[in-house]
């Protein structure tokens, strides 16, 4: 059993107003907003947590909110979902309480977890999301990335992350094709029901998956979630400048 108290307890120490989105077998799940100083911010959401027994990705959120951001707030303005499924989270499982992998269940409307998600989107237009994940049987990391434009970046977010671990030799084999030495495109063929390609289709032009090997250390593991989402965050905001 995983505590959510600890995360519940590291949110409400922020010093930004946590909101509770709704409630799923009993367990609240929390959204984050943190607002931008610019007029025209480019918007980004991040979550974690969506497969409870991936915990780095709820880890690497809380890292990201209990840093300062003020710079990272002249451009962006974050909507940040810790976890996802926080049922799954506690007790360690990948699915919800009723064997659901809400990663799959983005089309239908009746899991909980996803209604949760969807609801807190509203109609919002991202520029950027983040979804973290880990990997049981990779023994480095991997990424996959989703763009409308498809100027990836994928290929220079795995080479600032080599800094942290080493690519995972293995093909994911998730039917989609390889950008680069350890960055794998969203596939058309995945549908809309898992998070990433729902976004990419209807709230997100550009979408990353994280992925860290579960047999590296938290620490480890959160760390290479935050280079990749930095780095991304650096590349965005210069191609912008
Ligand atoms: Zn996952």
């Amino acid at each position: 059993m995983r505590n959510y108290t600890e995360v519940t307890e590291r949110l409400k120490n922020l010093d930004v107003p946590i909101e509770r989105l709704g409630t799923a077998h009993n367990y609240p799940i929390y959204q984050i907003h943190l607002a931008s100083s610019a007029h025209t911010p480019q918007r980004v959401l991040i979550t974690g947590g969506m497969h409870g027994d991936e915990p780095a990705g709820v880890e690497a959120v809380l890292q990201f909110l209990e840093r300062d951001n003020t710079s990272r707030l002249n451009k962006f303005s974050f909507l940040i979902i810790p976890c996802i499924n926080p049922y799954g989270y506690v007790h360690n499982t990948r699915e919800t309480r009723d064997g659901i992998d809400i990663n799959r269940a983005f089309e239908t409307e009746d899991v909980a977890e996803a209604a949760i998600v969807k609801k807190a989107l509203g109609k919002t237009q991202f520029s950027l999301t983040i979804d973290f994940h880990e990997d049981y049987d990779a023994t480095g990391f991997y990424l996959y990335e989703g763009k409308q434009n498809e100027k990836y970046i994928g290929p220079k977010l795995a080479v600032a992350a080599k800094a942290i671990g080493s690519i995972d030799p293995d093909d994911p084999g998730e039917d989609a094709p390889d950008l680069a030495e350890g960055v794998y495109k969203v596939a058309n063929s995945w549908g809309t029901q898992g998070l990433a390609p729902y976004l990419l289709h209807f709230h997100s032009e550009h979408v990353i998956i994280s992925e860290t090997p579960t047999v590296w250390e938290l620490e480890q593991r959160a760390a290479l979630h935050l280079t990749i989402l930095d780095t991304a965050l650096k590349i965005i905001s210069e191609s912008d400048a």
